[in-house]
């Protein structure tokens, strides 16, 4: 039987069992207060929020960007909330027929939210249905084929387009253009995600001691969702040793069953370092014979793995391919495993 171990570190969405959703939904910030880091993005978005209301008008499209777990679709939460309006979360690659599109589209009350999430992976010819949605509240609707052709009208409710997007560079001009504000995720500081693991300990029934929290922090690759899984295998891992409170030698030991090092790199980040090394003599590597080696898809490697190892400095982009750094080979050195 060949058992698949989940990659602990991937900071896709990972909510597929009812409970999981429950606990997800439980650690999730519900207000801006409780919405931690990113704060020039939540000052404008306050803003926009606040004028939106006194102008008794939909909030202007907004176009999310970022990486995976970083928060996206709990702003767009936030923001229908704080609208006192209804949000609709669908994802672009699930949208393949117009009439998909056009059905929720007909379908949403004025100044509701519509979320579509990986909206650079959404058909053109489905994308197109939402220019004129956009900007004039209107579906153009084609009937009939040939010359016999006719485009008919039909008027949408007023509503607001959040999309999210892990790839911003690869959404077309035309659906970019439309979106009135444009905010940009980074990934969040040891302290900022030491804050979010603080905040969502007792919800989770542990106290973890701050020496603790703060090596969590350390090893969530800048990403909440990470912390929060990390903190969900640390709440078992104290569950099993029948304790209430974990410490700095429980995080090591959970942290060590997840195959996690000390800067917070899991095994496929590990590998990828590892394959550059010893197959490429280190690189440059163009991205198609690395993803082929790695047993890999392309998209997965540009937007799960790759943005945290640049960031730290870790892997190098050039235009001949990725490249790995010294810090990486002394990375590779000191975990090897
Ligand atoms: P994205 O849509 O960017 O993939 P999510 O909004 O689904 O990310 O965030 C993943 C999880 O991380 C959320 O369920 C939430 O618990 C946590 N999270 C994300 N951003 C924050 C934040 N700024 N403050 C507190 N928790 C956060």
């Amino acid at each position: 039987m060949n058992i698949e171990i989940e990659r602990v570190l991937d900071p896709q969405v990972d909510v597929h069992f009812p409970e999981e959703q429950k606990i997800d939904a439980r650690l999730r910030p519900t207000c801006f207060k409780e919405f931690v880091g990113q704060e020039k993005v939540i000052e404008n978005i306050k803003i926009m929020v606040q004028s939106a209301k006194m102008r008794k008008n939909p909030l202007d499209h907004i176009l999310l960007s970022g990486p995976p777990g970083l928060g996206k679709t709990s702003l767009a939460m936030i923001m229908a909330q704080e609208l006192g309006v209804e949000l609709h979360i669908v994802s672009g690659p699930s949208l393949d027929k117009k009439g998909d599109l056009a059905a929720l589209l007909t379908n949403l009350n004025k100044g509701d939210v519509l979320f579509i999430d990986e909206i650079h992976r959404m058909p053109v010819t489905v994308e197109e249905i939402l220019y004129a949605a956009m900007e004039d509240y209107r579906l153009d609707i084609l009937i009939g084929q040939g010359a016999s052709a006719k485009t008919m009208q039909i008027e949408i409710n007023p509503f607001t387009l959040i999309g999210a997007t892990t790839r911003s560079g690869l959404l077309t001009n035309p659906l970019r253009d439309r979106f009135l504000a444009h905010f940009h995720f980074d990934f969040y500081s040891a302290q900022e995600l030491g804050r979010i693991i603080n905040a969502n300990q007792g919800k989770l029934g542990i106290t973890i001691e701050s020496q603790a929290i703060d090596k969590m922090a350390y090893c969530s690759r800048g990403t909440p969702r990470i912390a929060n899984r990390i903190l969900r295998r640390l709440r078992d891992y104290v569950l099993v040793q029948s304790k209430k409170t974990a410490s700095l030698e429980d995080i090591n030991h959970a942290l060590k069953l997840m195959e996690v090092d000390g800067c917070g790199l899991d095994r496929m980040d590990r590998k990828i370092l590892r394959v550059i090394r010893d197959f490429y003599q280190g690189g440059p590597i163009g991205i198609e014979a690395l993803c082929a080696t790695l047993n890999e898809d392309r998209t997965t490697i540009e937007d799960v793995y790759e943005p945290f190892l640049l960031k730290e400095g870790l892997l190098i982009r050039t235009p001949r391919g990725r490249e790995i750094s010294e810090k990486a080979v002394e990375h590779l050195t000191k975990y090897d495993y």
